[in-house]
């Protein structure tokens, strides 16, 4: 029996990995891609090291992501374990770091990724750059634009693994939405993830701008839900790092709910409260900076009590105290999608059946950053997109093997 047609539209991590399962189940597989070349967005990921996963536990794991239970049975399927046993397969070694996240020895993307290619190469994979997807013909197959023109396919079952729309020009820029909403798909509007907010400086600040905030504790609300340590830097529009990453979900949802979103800081977090009133006891003594420093208090983040705080309650113990300890900083607004690490919304889990196929258009599965998921770097959106590459592919297997496929 001749093997099955697949068509996967986009070369990201999501589609190589769909393409990986189903070229392995011995299928034909056709990558259609619109740039020049494959997984750019994935090479860009490994500039500054490529965080692939994460090995904590898998309750804390699954619990980064805003639809865990939509997630799990994915992430169960292609967990940490079998990401690091697959980068071995391809004679990629990795290592954890200290935090628990998980890279790739060389750290970069493109060795792992040249090893993946070859390997899909082997089994018969064909990849066609330079291929823009525009959408279904009257009669549903496949229409593309290329350079030799329009192009038309209509294979056993489609794949579509189109990212998100931020960091376009990397390839993923969303111009999928309306295509899949025509057809009736119920898409949450694509919003900025992991990324920087607006905040308003003095001119006093200027000297501190792109300087890091380092070891320090940040919270949305009454933190309950949301308390996040790390890093954050100061930038002429606002605020970004690591530490407004990993809140960038509830600091979005404050943002769209009343324009403004208020995130709290801990300056100095491995100090409590009268630790600091009683180290900050020389204030009015001593001068203000020498205080402050002997206290931990100095650079950005004196700057930034400078900045908050009336200048008649800088030597006032308590007051300089309850600032470091609970420092407000008024955010007016997320930075553009162009800008962010990943993009939140997208095709929403009622949109598409237990296998990721969509409702409204049979044959045609969606993986990766184009669907309704959420997460922090670390790890989990990488993990995120190979596991729902792998899932749609099962899901293809399964539903061109059930009689009524
Ligand atoms: C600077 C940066 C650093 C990052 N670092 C990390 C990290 O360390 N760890 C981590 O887990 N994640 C990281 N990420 C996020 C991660 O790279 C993405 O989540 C992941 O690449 C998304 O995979 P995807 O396959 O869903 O989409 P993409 O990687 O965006 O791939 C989609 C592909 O589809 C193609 N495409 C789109 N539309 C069409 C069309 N109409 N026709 C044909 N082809 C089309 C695009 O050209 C693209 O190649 C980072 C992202 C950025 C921008």
């Amino acid at each position: 029996m001749e093997p099955k047609h697949i068509v996967i539209i986009g070369a990201g991590p999501a589609g190589l990995m769909a393409a990986d399962v189903l070229s392995a189940a011995g299928m034909s597989v056709d990558i259609f891609e619109a740039k020049p070349s494959v997984g750019r967005k994935f090479l860009m990921a490994g500039k500054g090291g490529l965080n692939i996963t994460h090995s904590e536990p898998m309750s804390d794991f699954i619990a980064r992501y805003d639809q865990s239970d939509w997630l799990k049975p994915m992430v169960d399927e292609f967990d940490a374990k079998r990401i690091v046993a697959w980068m071995e397969n391809l004679g990629v070694a990795s290592f954890v770091g200290t935090s628990g996240r998980i890279f790739p020895t060389e750290m970069k993307a493109a060795p792992l990724l040249r090893r993946w290619l070859s390997s899909l190469k082997k089994r018969g994979v064909r990849v066609h750059c330079r291929h823009y997807w525009q959408g279904f013909t009257d009669d549903g197959s496949l229409r593309f634009t290329t350079l030799d023109g329009e192009k038309r396919v209509t294979p056993d079952a489609t794949i579509l693994a189109l990212g998100g729309a931020s960091w376009p020009s990397l390839g993923s820029d969303g111009t999928w939405v309306p295509i899949l909403a025509s057809k009736g798909v119920a898409i949450s509007p694509l919003l900025p993830s992991n990324c920087g907010f607006k905040a308003t400086w003095s001119p006093f600040m200027e000297a501190h701008l792109g300087k890091p905030l380092k070891n320090i504790l940040g919270w949305v609300g009454d933190g309950e839900k949301s308390v996040s340590s790390g890093e954050a830097v100061l930038t002429t529009y606002g605020i970004e790092g690591g530490l407004l990453y990993t809140l960038s979900r509830p600091l979005r949802e404050e943002v769209m709910a009343q324009g403004f979103a208020t995130l709290y800081l801990d300056l100095l977090p491995h100090i409590n409260e009268t630790e600091l009133v009683s180290r900050l006891a020389a204030l009015g003594k001593q001068s203000t900076d020498n205080t402050w420093r002997k206290a931990g208090l100095e650079g950005v983040k004196a700057a930034l009590i400078r900045e908050g705080l009336p200048k008649n309650k800088w030597s006032d113990a308590s007051s300089v105290s309850a600032c470091v300890k609970k420092y407000p900083i008024n955010l007016t607004g997320m930075q553009p999608i162009e800008e962010a690490i990943s993009t939140a919304g997208g095709v929403m889990r009622e949109a598409l059946n237990e296998h990721l196929m969509l409702r409204a258009v049979p044959n045609v599965f969606c993986a990766g950053e184009m669907l309704d998921w959420d997460a922090p770097t670390g790890g989990y959106l990488l993990t995120g997109c190979f596991a729902s590459g792998v899932f749609a592919a099962n899901g293809v297997l399964k539903h061109l093997s059930s009689p009524t496929g």
